[in-house]
């Protein structure tokens, strides 16, 4: 057991602002990262071991996510990569593991910043090797320079499909389709509310601009129906979907590919904030939970701050922006920022998150979540990979009266796993609010325990 005067969960562009920004003002700061080198998600970094050859030359963002890093370690903050954030006890106790060895940091404070994952869509071949996720494809492409296929369908929703697509097109493979679930009409109704941002509007026709030269087609209003293959993919079929993302029938279509790539977008990582015991709430534009915050960035867990992506997904400028505020807020609470000083900075920083959370806002319109992609999966679709449960099992569950994630979880192990419930949970809350006929909300969640994520038993033994 040690003391800290804040730790913080998450080495990507959030936890990194708020180290920087707490480290600037004096604050003695720990930073946790499960990844051996920070960065998270949109700053990942290539492995220390990676030839200087010109494949294996840093992206801006990756250039960019290196100065941040150099610039927290340069103001004293501890940093902890390779370490797993498995707990939180006391609701400021976190316990941290790495390869063999585990300890407890209690903290003043604590600001969770763990990020995002993609949102798991169960449907037919969704496990056949050579489908993979949206943020999977990406981890590859940027952090180890390697293309999921040579024929590649792009599937699902939103701005990451865009930049999946030019890393795709990059790195010399065929984009075969990219199928948008969002109808994509009538975009100029947003057109003075993305006025200004038209840096993000660029950049967004620029990538767009790269698919229509390289002649591939782009699908608006369309799902995937199911991958076909028997030991790896070789195609799926689409189809048209309406505006809750259910598929049209007789609108079938089969596009061949080596890889297929699925966004559905991504859901924030909920387990550490849980565990805390902090207050959460459904966010129906995101179709997922997320913590309740004060403007502040702080949760109902007073000195426990959450930001970025795992407070709701908006991006990385907007990560960097909310790490900044609970920067501020965590120097305020241990005394090292006052009065006017913390306002006038807090302020300038809440004006700047305003500005980007209206770009935010306007995606998450025209990407709205469709709850009918969760009709895609049949009675034979597995539904939890980790314990092999099927969509037909936890069915029989819910019509043996399971009405609530954790009754059908206790019937058939679904989400009691490797990844404790991330892969399944979203999908199995719908199913029972299908099959329930009660709003996804009352399906509820899994009950959260530690560890979080995956430690050895090495480490847990070296506690004693
Ligand atoms: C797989 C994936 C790939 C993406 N690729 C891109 C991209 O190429 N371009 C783009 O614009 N956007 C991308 N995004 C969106 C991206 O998440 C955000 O724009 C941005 O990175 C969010 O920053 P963040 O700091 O909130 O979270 P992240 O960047 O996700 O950082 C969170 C960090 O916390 C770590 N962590 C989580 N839990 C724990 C724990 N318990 N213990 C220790 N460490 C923990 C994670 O491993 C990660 O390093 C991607 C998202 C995902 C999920």
């Amino acid at each position: 057991m040690r003391a800290a005067e804040c730790v913080v969960v998450g080495g990507g562009p959030a936890g990194l602002a708020a180290a920087r920004t707490a480290a600037r003002h004096g604050v003695r700061v720990t930073l946790v990262d499960d990844n051996a080198e920070l960065g998270g998600q949109y700053y990942r970094q290539l492995p220390a071991a990676f030839p200087g050859t010109v494949e294996a030359r840093p992206v801006r963002e990756q250039a960019e996510g290196r100065r941040l890093m150099d610039e927290v370690r340069s103001l004293g903050v501890e940093v902890m990569a390779g370490s797993v954030a498995w707990g939180i006890f006391d609701q400021r106790t976190v316990a941290v593991a790495t390869q063999d060895e585990t300890r407890r940091i209690v903290a003043d404070t604590v600001v969770l910043a763990p990020g995002a994952y993609d949102r798991p869509v169960p449907f037919p071949g969704w496990t056949l090797p050579g489908v993979l996720t949206a943020g999977g494809a990406q981890n590859l492409m940027k952090g180890y320079r390697v293309l999921p296929g040579r024929r590649v369908l792009v599937v699902g929703s939103g701005p990451l499909l865009l930049v999946v697509a030019h890393y795709l097109l990059e790195g010399g493979a065929r984009v075969v389709a990219l199928c948008e679930a969002s109808p994509m009409r009538n975009l100029w109704r947003y057109a003075h509310r993305l006025l200004p941002h038209l840096n993000f509007v660029q950049q967004g026709r620029r990538y767009r601009q790269e698919l229509i030269e390289a002649r591939v087609p782009i699908l608006t209003g369309h799902v995937i129906l199911r991958a076909t293959g028997t030991t790896e993919v070789t195609g799926a079929a689409v189809a048209r979907c309406d505006a809750d993302w259910s598929p049209i029938p007789g609108s079938e279509l089969m596009l061949e590919a080596d890889a297929v790539v699925v966004g559905y977008g991504l859901v924030s990582s909920l387990e550490l904030s849980r565990l805390a015991g902090c207050e959460h709430r459904w966010d129906q534009a995101q179709g997922g939970w997320v913590p309740v915050r004060d403007r502040d960035m702080q949760s109902t867990v007073p000195g426990l701050f959450i930001v970025g992506d795992g407070a709701g997904v908006a991006g990385a400028a907007v990560a960097l922006e909310e790490g900044h505020l609970a920067g501020l807020g965590v120097a305020q609470r241990l005394g090292r920022l006052v009065g006017r000083d913390h306002s006038a900075e807090a302020n300038r920083a809440r004006g700047r998150l305003l500005h980007l959370q209206g770009f935010r806002r306007v995606m998450d319109e025209i990407f709205r979540f469709g709850p009918g992609i969760y009709s895609l999966a049949d009675e034979q679709t597995t539904l939890c990979r980790c314990e092999e449960v099927t969509v037909g099992e936890a069915l029989v569950a819910m019509r043996e009266g399971g009405r609530h994630v954790n009754e059908v979880k206790a019937w058939t192990r679904v989400g009691m796993g490797r990844c404790q419930g991330r892969m399944c949970g979203p999908a199995l809350a719908h199913l029972v609010a299908r099959e329930t006929g009660r709003p996804v909300t009352e399906s509820g969640v899994f009950t959260p325990r530690p560890p979080a994520k995956p430690v050895t038993l090495a480490a847990l033994a070296s506690e004693g």
